[in-house]
């Protein structure tokens, strides 16, 4: 079995969609692991994936498929990264964290807090014999510079790679696990103002030490609220907004050839997965191949209006087939 999965997911139709025009969709449901997409011309394109989440999904389907049998791993020590891909407005963030960070509502609550309540579970369940600690860092990566979430004044994180641990970020605030809940709350304000122009990522690091045995064991897992997909009219950008939309562009394809060059999985290939050729790929360099799991949630509008991008953001996700 290959060690990534990717699925999609539509989200329901926004108002303003619906105010435009009516309800139509642009997707018609084949089954669970294939959806047809219509363009503009009313041409249709068949994908399959390894599950499709229709507008009816729930954040629990969503994370029992993609993101539990990860969260268990990271459990036995196997690093693994979850990504959410897609245009501006898809549902990325509604994914990866909810309507907001701090949703109260168990059923709305996306896969960020459940990370959080799955480690904990796993960690209560666990062996005495094995002492777990769970540290948290968060940043943000924006035009091909790191800074840190939890102290702004860190702008300039570097990127690390260290004998014993892999690669780190250097200087990051780290928090424990049971201060995620206080953490983010400081940090919500900041959040909402997350811009769409950075990749937001949350990288988890599980120490397992076993008391009878004397080793330590580690696990990594990172989740990735990737920078919208969408292309940035070549007319219309200027400036500083189109050297981000050059950038985004950059670090995405990067990802998107990393990604193709584990799935394609020809051992020559896999000795030159060019991880270096951005801050994000050589951030997930050892949670993104090698033993490690990887997980793609790609997220679309079913409307018309946005066929091109979801179509898009469907041959990012289904690229494999390519191989
Ligand atoms: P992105 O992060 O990709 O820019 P958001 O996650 O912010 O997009 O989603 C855009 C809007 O659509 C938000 O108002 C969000 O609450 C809503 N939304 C996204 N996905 C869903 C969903 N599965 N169910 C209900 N509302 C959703
Ligand atoms: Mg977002």
């Amino acid at each position: 079995m290959s060690n990534v999965t990717v699925c999609v997911r539509f989200r329901p139709l926004s108002s303003k969609e619906k105010k435009d025009l009516g309800d139509n969709i642009c997707i018609q449901s084949m089954d669970s692991e294939t959806v047809i997409i219509k363009d503009e011309k009313e041409e249709g394109f068949a994908f399959s994936f390894d599950k499709v989440f229709y507008e009816e999904s729930k954040q629990a389907d969503v994370y029992e498929f993609l993101v539990l049998p990860i969260v268990r791993d990271t459990v036995n020590s196997i690093n693994g990264t979850i990504i959410t891909y897609g245009q501006t407005g898809a549902g990325k963030t509604y994914s990866m964290e909810g309507p907001n960070i701090l949703e109260s509502d168990e059923k709305k609550k996306g896969i960020l807090p459940r990370v959080v309540d799955g480690l904990f579970a796993c960690i209560k369940t666990s062996a005495d014999s094995t002492k777990y600690t769970v540290k948290l860092s968060m940043v943000e990566i924006y035009m091909e510079k790191v800074r840190d979430l939890f102290d702004l004044s860190k702008d300039n994180i570097q990127i690390k790679e260290s004998k014993t641990q892999g690669i780190v970020l250097s200087g990051a605030t780290e928090i424990s696990l049971s201060d995620t809940a206080e953490a983010l709350q400081s940090l919500s304000t900041e959040m909402n103002m997350a811009s769409s122009r950075s990749h937001c990522v949350y990288m988890f690091t599980l120490n397992q030490e076993s008391i009878s045995e004397k080793r330590v064991k580690s696990g990594k897992l990172i989740l990735v609220d990737l920078a919208g997909s969408e292309k940035v009219e070549k007319t219309g950008a200027e400036g500083r907004v189109l050297e981000e939309a050059k950038t985004i562009n950059k670090s995405l394809s990067a990802l998107g050839n990393v990604i193709n060059a584990l799935t394609c999985g020809s051992p020559a290939k896999a000795n030159h997965i060019p991880y270096r050729d951005s801050k994000l790929t050589r951030m997930l360099q050892d949670a993104l191949g090698g033993n490690s799991r990887t997980a793609l949630l790609c997220c679309c509008s079913p409307s018309p209006s946005n066929a091109s991008e979801s179509l898009s953001t469907l041959r990012f996700g289904a690229s494999e087939e390519k191989c």
